[in-house]
């Protein structure tokens, strides 16, 4: 795998595909998918503790041999850890569950209330070295704006749902203009038939040599966006991680924009998204 890199404001380096975690519980099922992973040159992982599979993706980790500082590791502050001291906890949790002694990047999962507590908590954890990148998920822009009031440090990243439908172009907009970096969740459209059977990205696919999966993440690339697709098929793993060896035109591009449609696959499944 031959990972590029995305540079957050304060210069740390996120590899630009990493490999989203969510919902592989089996034990078995993890372990076939997260060592191929690491075995194919994965090293960015994203974790959350509502996932439940913290402890999994630590055993996997350590398991592999190859050396921590090697890893880029994401986890995510659940809805009922916010407020400073809580988040402190959280904190100190994931990272006992991870076996870890730093996060590469640590969000807050949803904008819940206090938010604004809690990004104080991930400021002072940032300043004494134990995450490298601090973030939020799901955020919108008035979130982002309430939270840039309060803010010593102004968040480097937003992970929200982002795929061909729901592009998210005002946010990435926004985004860009903040020095923010855009990182997608959902980046296949959680694998949505209607969009792997839509012509237009199967003639692309054709014209590449490339399968749908590989052309969808290829236009998240090209857009600066950092991609976290999941899969526990070793083929499909392997599949998602050969997206560096072509290029969409501006005529590909163009086409794939034109998919936007507003539609999302992924609903927020909290319903936690509310106002500063
Ligand atoms: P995704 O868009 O990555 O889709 C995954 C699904 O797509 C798979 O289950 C499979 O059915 C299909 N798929 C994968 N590779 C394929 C291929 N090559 N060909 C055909 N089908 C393929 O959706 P996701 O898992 O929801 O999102 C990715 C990651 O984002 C998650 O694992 C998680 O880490 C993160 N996430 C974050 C939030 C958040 O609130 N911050 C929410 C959801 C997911």
């Amino acid at each position: 795998l031959n990972n590029q890199y995305v540079a957050a404001a304060n210069g740390v380096k996120i590899p630009q595909l990493g490999f989203g975690v969510y919902k592989i519980t089996k034990q078995e099922e993890f372990e076939r998918a997260i060592g191929e992973a690491i075995r194919l040159g994965y090293r960015h992982f994203d974790t959350a503790k509502i996932y439940g599979n913290e402890e999994a993706l630590g055993r996997e980790i350590q398991k592999s041999g190859v050396p921590r500082e090697q890893f880029f590791i994401t986890s995510k502050v659940w809805n009922t850890d916010h407020g400073y001291k809580a988040a402190r906890k959280a904190f100190e949790k994931t990272i006992k569950k991870l076996n870890v002694d730093y996060l590469d990047m640590y969000l807050i999962h949803f904008a819940s209330p206090h938010y604004v507590e809690t990004w104080k908590a991930m400021e002072e954890l940032y300043l004494e070295g134990k995450i490298k990148v601090i973030g939020v998920a799901n955020f919108e822009t008035q979130h982002l704006e309430h939270l840039m009031k309060h803010a010593k440090i102004p968040p480097m990243i937003n992970q929200i749902e982002t795929h061909p439908e729901f592009p998210q172009n005002e946010l990435h907009e926004y985004l860009n203009k903040h020095g923010i970096l855009h990182q997608a969740w959902a980046p296949l459209g959680q694998g949505n038939k209607a969009l792997f059977e839509n012509p237009e990205l199967q003639r692309i696919a054709r014209n590449h040599n490339k399968t749908v999966a590989q052309v969808i993440l290829r236009w998240h690339l090209e857009r600066g966006i950092i991609i976290i697709p999941k899969s526990s098929n070793p083929k499909r793993i392997k599949e998602n991680s050969e997206i560096f060896d072509f290029a969409l035109t501006g005529d590909d591009m163009e086409t794939i924009n034109r998919l936007n449609s507003g539609k999302r696959y992924a609903i927020n499944p909290t319903g936690y998204i509310i106002n500063p």
